[in-house]
């Protein structure tokens, strides 16, 4: 171990605060899978799509089970993606990450503050797979989770949590109001002078839950001004890879989510470097 007692009880944190980051990927697995196609995530248990194999609690073990199962069903021998442990490890990685950045020391503001935005990530990473493969977000993974957002920013500031990202309550109607009106006024602009939808509804609902989570300034400003550079970004490689013009669809959301992300972790670090006019907003 470390040494001190201090040091102990933190290892334990980090090993705890993975393993539950962890579990979250591996349910958000069964979310990815069924959100799309209106299924309950609770109800049927996990099975294997092809054969129908029910899927035992040891070989549901998030990362462990497929690389002992060799990324095949037991019952059929059907491959299982990637994808799976891949989702498992990103929620473990960001989940310890999201502690070590949020939590100082492990008192119960600091934890909500780390299970909050765990939370926050969870709906991200789902609504950016969801999006990519379906060209859609759920209502769960935005507008729905809005008031989650509200109470739990809410519940923080009552709590007294002072760390990364604390605000004042009221910030959080503010940001889920700018978040949500400023891509409506962009659909509505873009509509009346082209008459086409600039981007879906999804991605306006997807701006108001991030404003809730988030508060209004600077972080909406910030993920609206990384999402366009992020886009633009993959955007040009994409048309330069393939040689298609640009009406090759690319969804909004993934890089609205990555930058709330990014905000999250370096929002402050990047705003008190590159732009030091703007980091009175952190006092
Ligand atoms: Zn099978």
């Amino acid at each position: 171990m470390t040494g001190t007692p201090e040091g102990d009880l933190d290892l334990l944190f980090q090993i705890w605060v993975t393993l539950v980051g962890l579990a979250f990927g591996s349910f958000l697995n069964v979310c990815i899978a069924r959100m799309p196609e209106d299924r309950s995530v609770a109800h049927p248990p996990s099975h294997c799509p092809a054969c129908g194999h029910k899927i035992r609690w040891y070989e549901n073990i998030p990362v462990v089970s497929w690389v002992v199962l060799r990324a095949r069903c037991s019952g059929c021998g059907t491959r299982i993606s990637p994808l799976y442990p891949t989702i498992e490890l990103m929620m473990g990685a960001l989940s310890l990450l999201l502690y070590r950045h949020l939590v100082e020391t492990p008192t119960l503001e600091n934890m909500g503050a780390w299970a909050l935005y765990l939370l926050f990530v969870f709906i991200l990473v789902g609504s950016t797979f969801i999006d990519i493969r379906h060209y859609i977000i759920p209502d769960e993974f935005s507008i729905f989770a809005v008031p989650v957002g509200f109470f739990g920013v809410m519940a923080l500031d009552f709590g007294g949590y002072e760390g990364p990202n604390a605000m004042a309550w009221q910030s959080s109607a503010y940001g889920a109001l700018a978040g949500g009106g400023v891509l409506l006024l962009t659909i509505g602009a873009w509509w009346l002078v082209r008459r086409v939808e600039a981007m879906g509804f999804g991605d306006v609902k997807l701006l108001a839950m991030m404003g809730a989570f988030l508060g209004a300034a600077p972080a909406v400003p910030f993920i609206l001004v990384m999402a366009c550079f992020l886009g633009s970004a993959v955007g040009l490689v994409m048309m330069v890879r393939r040689g298609g013009g640009l009406s090759t669809q690319v969804p909004f959301g993934p890089f609205l989510a990555a930058s709330g992300v990014i905000y999250l972790f370096f929002g402050e670090a990047i705003i008190r470097n590159w732009l030091p006019t703007w980091s009175f907003v952190y006092g």
